[in-house]
């Protein structure tokens, strides 16, 4: 079956792939020559993640998938939330993000957040939809080089360092992403 990962992120990409392992495999944005930038304008990760997979689906004709990430802090809220990829603003840098969710919760003992990943598929125009989270805490200041966007700032509960000292064997383990790809597997591979 051909399914198309509707994203350009390729942290994302790299992370899937490896949790999929060898069992799915699935195209790119760039090979099926998709490069219109999608938005993400709802309110809600579920309502982003089918808005991805339907605008590639409808422009495309192709099975298709999507996933929409935040990461909520109890302390703010539930911010950055859906607002995790530009919540210091445009262009998104997850440099001024981290800084700006580390000075927000400067004066917080409360430091508990959660990622969570919802991913859509559409399946012969049929959608499903599957989450994942993983409950932790934002730590004191960034810490490791490895994974992508807040992982510097975020411990899971299951670890005592941050997503981003951990291997990427380590962070897919665990994480929101795993997770929701876990039962996305389950899923297509009881079709
Ligand atoms: P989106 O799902 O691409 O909209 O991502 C939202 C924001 O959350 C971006 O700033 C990403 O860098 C960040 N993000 C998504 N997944 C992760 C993750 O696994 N770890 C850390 N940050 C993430």
């Amino acid at each position: 079956m051909k399914l198309v990962f509707c994203t350009n992120n390729d942290h994302k990409i790299q992370e899937v792939t490896q949790i999929l392992g060898t069992q799915f495999s699935f195209l790119k944005l760039n090979d099926i020559g998709f490069t219109e930038d999608i938005p993400e304008p709802y309110e809600t990760l579920e309502e982003n993640s089918t808005n991805k997979a339907k605008i590639v689906f409808e422009k495309t004709g192709h099975n298709t998938f999507a996933e929409d990430t935040g990461l909520f802090i109890e302390a703010l809220d539930g911010e950055p939330g859906v607002y995790s990829a530009r919540y210091a603003g445009e262009p998104s840098n997850s440099d001024h993000n981290m800084e700006k969710v580390l000075t927000k919760l400067s004066n917080s003992l409360n430091r508990r957040a959660y990622f969570k990943t919802v991913v859509t598929i559409i399946l012969d125009g049929t959608i499903h939809q599957f989450s994942g989270i993983c409950e932790g805490s934002i730590a004191l200041e960034k810490s490791g080089q490895k994974g992508f966007g807040y992982d510097p700032i975020f411990i899971p509960n299951e670890s005592s360092v941050t997503f981003a000292e951990l291997t990427a064997e380590e962070k897919n383990k665990l994480s929101h992403r795993r997770k929701a790809f876990d039962q996305f597997a389950v899923f297509l591979s009881n079709l």
